[in-house]
């Protein structure tokens, strides 16, 4: 299969909710292995892992036979060894999403909450005129005019001494971001709506002003009239209670910390789905390469020894037999692996067989392979056996002697132990009742004396023994030498 055809393929395969499952789990690993690589920079080790499974997964493609022992063999261990290696970073994935973390707002919000809001009231109790921004999320930059900079610490002493109607700098506003006062008398921007009645003065525009624009806090205390109002997203609202200022302080920065762990996850979520994404093209190439790849279907060719069974005892075979058979076996990569040809054979069970020609086909039930292989064809499809039925009957047993005892000396009893045996021949080609079978050669020339020969038999092709095998057969000779009387002379 080609490349895009594997893809199509692949698509088609997902209809199966197993398949989808199995690729979205596998975009979740990569996933989560491409984030803790990049957070806690294990790189090296998986990359080292990642070549390991190159090699893995060549050596399967090619059907290498001793990486893929370690690979089904191992891979729990392999696996396990994963997990150690990675235990810290595992640790950390499930911390992570056990616990999803409330961005908050800093430790000293809530003292400086108050110092800000017991500033305020003490500017109010002593009628002195102020204005403390608290900007939100938005930068306040644009709105507002650069005043004169500062870098520092947020206390009780500085908020009221800037607001000295004796200090230069006490004109304008003074800001407040991340818990340090960041510059004073900074002009605000005048708000020209009607909402505010105009016995308020030009403070109270511009702190409604900039809560127009922007989503600061703003914080404005009456030189005239000794209060403290606050202006918030265009609302206005007075303050009587010191405590109630510092809550809505620590409120507006509880948002603003939220709103920043909000937008920290916009942009996190867009690299997230990002990863996602490239996680499942991996997912779905590893998918369509690898593992349609394995279980694509291929053919092996096999030799195999054919082994015939159970064939009954009167029963013979004539002629030769096939004693191997190529078979072409059909089966996932995964599935053909599992096979060991060298265990492979082709079982002929011969209990069932009657005489005569015969033709037996050769099927999967004929072969011990895994389930989900198929037999697709075997050369030759059939074997061919000429069953011929035999009949008991008696062999009686000859020695036989070759050639002839040595001058003087004769043969004076012989026996043959046994000297008959029961045998099977074909039924239709022994008329009689018994046969004669041959011992292996025994020669005379070298016999002299009395001898115990023990010789096997020969038999013809069609004749079989009835127990098993042919047995040992012992011959004794009683050997004599003879005088040779009638060359003497007579006295
Ligand atoms: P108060 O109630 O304290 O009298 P108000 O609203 O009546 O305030 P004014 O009396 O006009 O306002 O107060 C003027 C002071 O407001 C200025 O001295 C200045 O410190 C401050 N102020 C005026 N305009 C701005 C501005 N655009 N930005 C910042 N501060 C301003
Ligand atoms: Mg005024």
């Amino acid at each position: 299969m080609d490349f895009f055809s594997l893809q199509i393929q692949t698509i088609k395969e997902m209809l199966d909710w197993r398949v989808s499952l199995d690729i979205l789990l596998l975009t979740l690993l990569i996933f989560f292995l491409y984030r803790t690589i990049r957070t806690t920079g294990t790189g090296k080790i998986f990359f080292g892992i990642l070549i390991a499974a190159g090699i893995f997964i060549v050596a399967r493609m090619l059907d290498l036979k001793g990486i893929g022992w370690i690979y089904s063999n191992l891979s729990q261990i392999l696996l396990l060894a994963l997990i150690i290696i990675f235990q810290p970073e595992l640790r950390k994935i499930f911390e992570r999403a056990a616990s999803i973390k409330r961005r908050e707002i800093g430790r000293e919000a809530p003292k400086l909450s108050s110092v800000i809001s017991d500033a305020a009231f003490a500017l109010a109790q002593q009628r002195r005129g102020g204005l403390i921004v608290l900007p939100g999320q938005d930068s306040v930059k644009a709105w507002v005019s650069e005043g004169v900079p500062l870098d520092a610490q947020v206390s009780f002493p500085l908020l009221v001494s800037i607001f000295d109607p004796n200090s230069p700098g006490h004109d304008g506003a003074l800001i407040i971001e991340n818990e340090k006062v960041t510059s004073f008398s900074v002009r605000l921007p005048l708000s020209d709506s009607n909402k505010l009645s105009q016995v308020y003065g030009t403070r109270h525009y511009a702190g409604l002003g900039l809560s127009e624009v922007t989503d600061a806090l703003v914080i404005v205390v009456s030189e005239e009239r000794g209060s403290v109002m606050l202006f918030y997203e265009g609302l206005y609202q007075p303050i009587k209670d010191k405590n109630d200022l510092a809550a809505r302080i620590i409120k507006h920065w509880s948002i603003v910390a939220s709103h920043q762990l909000f937008n920290q996850k916009k942009v996190m979520q867009r690299k997230t789905l990002t990863q996602i994404a490239m996680s499942f093209v991996f997912a779905f190439l590893f998918w369509s390469t690898v593992v349609l790849t394995q279980s694509e279907l291929k053919e092996m060719i096999y030799t195999v020894p054919i082994d015939y069974i159970s064939m009954p005892r009167h029963y013979l075979i004539e002629g030769e037999t096939a004693t191997e058979i190529a078979v072409t076996l059909l089966g996932r990569t995964v599935d053909l692996n599992r096979i060991n040809p060298s265990q492979l054979r082709v079982l002929i069970d011969l209990s069932k067989i009657t005489p005569g020609e015969r033709a037996i086909r050769i099927s999967e039930e004929n072969l011990d392979i895994p389930k989900q292989v198929r037999l697709a064809r075997s050369r030759p499809t059939a074997i061919q056996l000429n069953i011929i039925e035999m009949r008991e009957i008696d062999a009686v047993i000859k020695p036989q002697f070759i050639g002839s005892l040595a001058d003087g000396f004769v043969i004076d009893s012989l026996s043959v132990i046994p000297s008959s045996i029961k045998v099977l021949a074909p039924v239709d080609s022994v008329q009689r009742d018994s046969v004669i079978l041959l011992t292996t050669p025994i020669y005379l020339e070298t016999i002299r004396q009395n001898a115990r020969i023990v010789a096997n038999l020969t038999a013809p092709a069609k004749i079989k023994p009835l127990a098993g095998r042919f047995p040992d057969v012992e011959i004794f000779l009683a050997i004599t030498e003879q005088d040779d009387v009638p060359n003497l002379p007579e006295r």
